[in-house]
């Protein structure tokens, strides 16, 4: 693997992951530029532009990660796989990361990433306005340590989840956790926690920690 292979990248930061069953743990984001999507409640819009932020070599990104010594590595986006240099990307991180998620919309092939990775897809409901976007075919790559997260945004999203899980049925993992996350300024969380409670949905409502702890204009994912 070339480590002079470069990547865009848009930030690399410390803090808290807010979202997943990793929740609460210290971590270190890297987001790459770029995405072709354009979700209605995108939090990151700053990140959409392939031409944001700036050039890195991946033993660079390495580097930086490594001196900061967390027990956890996050890689975001934008669309992280968009970019051609992703994957070789996690393939080098997963050498210094104790605990490596990747966080990608499923629009791309998950299939031959480095097995260290554990893969977080962002399933697109109607509402986000990119349903078209998913690639149901990464559902069969699902494997322990991996998650599904869909984003709701309202009543009908969340039947769109429920009727989307029992289409998967066993194409799913049994041990895949599935997180409900309501997007806030569209869904309060105790019309889908009341929802939930009714429906006992294999799923588990989510919350963006994140935006407990540094307000709602906080980004992540
Ligand atoms: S996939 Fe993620 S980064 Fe891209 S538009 Fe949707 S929410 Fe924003």
């Amino acid at each position: 693997m070339s480590v002079r292979a470069r990547v865009r990248i848009h930030e690399i930061y410390d803090c808290i992951q807010g979202e997943s069953t990793l929740a609460g743990m210290p971590c270190t984001l890297v987001r790459l530029a770029g995405c072709p999507l354009n979700c209605t409640y995108c939090d990151t819009p700053e990140a959409i532009p392939f031409d944001s932020g700036e050039w890195m070599n991946i033993a660079d990104i390495v580097a930086e990660v490594s001196k900061r010594k967390r027990p956890l590595t996050l890689v975001s986006g934008g669309e992280p796989l968009a970019q051609k240099g992703c994957a070789r990307l996690l393939e080098a991180l997963a050498d210094v990361s104790p605990l490596l998620q990747l966080e990608t919309s499923g629009s791309f092939d998950i299939g031959s990433l480095h097995p260290a990775v554990r893969r977080i897809i962002d399933i697109k409901t109607p509402d986000s306005g990119e349903e078209s976007r998913n690639r149901w075919e990464n559902i069969a790559h699902l494997k322990s340590g991996d998650e599904l997260k869909i984003v709701l945004c309202s009543r009908a999203d969340y039947a769109w989840a429920l009727q989307t899980l029992s289409r998967l049925g066993n194409t799913l993992a049994q041990d895949i956790p599935v997180l409900f996350s309501p997007v806030e300024s569209r869904l309060p969380a105790t019309d889908l926690a009341e929802w939930m409670l009714q429906d006992n949905p294999p799923a588990r409502l989510q919350l963006q920690m994140h935006k407990h702890i540094w307000g709602a204009e906080a980004t992540h994912v």
